[in-house]
C-alpha cells in the first residue's frame, strides 16, 4: 500500500526530484556567493545592525547558532539566529541571508497576517504531518471512511502549513533585497548574487508545498477511489 505504483510514480518521483533540485540550486547559488566577498567588507552581524537601524528593529537581538544555512528568526525571543557559515565570511550570500532574517523581524513587528497564521498553524501541522497519514491508512484498514477524513483533515493542516509559508517567504525576500537596495549595501553586481541566493530559498519552500499538496491529494483519491 504504501509503495503501489501511482504513488511511486506520481508522488515520490515527481516530490524526490524537485526536492532535490532545490536542494542543489540553494547550495550552489550559496556555495558561489559566500565565496565572493562584499564591497563593504561587512560580515552578517554588522550588515544586521546597518540594517536594524536603518528599519528601526533595534530591539532584534542576534544569535549564533551551528551548522550551515541554518539561520532563522525565531519570534518568541525575537532574535535572528545567525549559522556559523553566514557569520564567518563578509559575503554576498551573509548579506542577503541576514536581510532575509530581519525581513521576518520586520514582518512580525507590523503583525504580518500571513506570519501570524503561519504561527497559529505550528501545533496542528506538527501533529497532522505526523499523526494524519497514520488516521488515513487506519481508517483505510479498518474500512472507516469518516477515520480515514479525519486523517485527511489532519495531514491538511500540515499542507496548509506549507502553504502559508510561501507568502511568508516571498515578502521576507522582498523585503530583504529593498533594505539591501535602500541602505546601499550591495551594488549593482552584488545584488545580481543576492537575487540569486534569495531565489534559490524560495524555491526550496515551493518544492516543500508542492511535495505535501500531491502527497494529499494522492490520499484523498486512495478513499475516493476504494470506495467503489
Ligand atoms: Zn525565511
Amino acid at each position: 500500500m504504501f509503495a503501489d505504483m501511482s504513488y511511486i510514480l506520481y508522488v515520490l518521483v515527481p516530490t524526490m526530484a524537485l526536492t532535490m533540485f532545490a536542494q542543489w540550486r540553494v547550495k550552489s547559488a550559496f556555495n558561489k556567493w559566500a565565496a565572493v566577498p562584499n564591497g563593504r567588507g561587512l560580515n552578517s552581524v554588522e550588515t544586521a545592525q546597518v540594517i536594524m537601524r536603518h528599519v528601526g528593529l533595534e530591539n532584534v537581538e542576534i544569535d549564533r547558532v551551528p551548522g550551515q544555512l541554518t539561520d532563522y528568526y525565531d519570534p518568541r525571543d525575537k532574535s535572528i539566529h545567525l549559522s556559523d557559515s553566514t557569520v564567518s565570511q563578509p559575503s554576498v550570500a551573509g548579506m542577503a541571508i541576514v536581510a532575509h532574517e530581519l525581513g521576518h523581524a520586520e514582518q512580525d513587528k507590523v503583525g504580518n497576517v500571513m506570519l501570524k497564521a503561519r504561527a497559529a498553524l505550528v501545533p496542528a501541522a506538527n501533529i497532522g504531518s505526523n499523526l494524519g497519514i497514520w488516521v488515513v491508512f487506519g481508517g483505510i484498514m479498518l474500512q472507516q471512511d469518516y477515520l480515514a477524513w479525519v486523517g485527511i483533515a489532519l495531514f491538511g493542516a500540515a499542507v496548509a502549513f506549507t502553504l502559508v509559508t510561501l507568502p511568508v517567504e516571498f515578502d521576507a525576500s522582498r523585503r530583504a533585497k529593498k533594505y539591501l537596495r535602500d541602505t546601499g549595501l550591495v551594488t549593482e553586481a552584488e545584488y545580481k548574487g543576492v537575487d540569486s541566493v534569495l531565489d534559490a530559498a524560495a524555491l526550496t519552500y515551493v518544492a516543500a508545498a508542492a511535495s505535501s499538496v500531491l502527497t494529499l491529494l494522492y490520499y484523498v483519491s486512495l478513499i475516493s477511489g476504494r470506495r467503489d
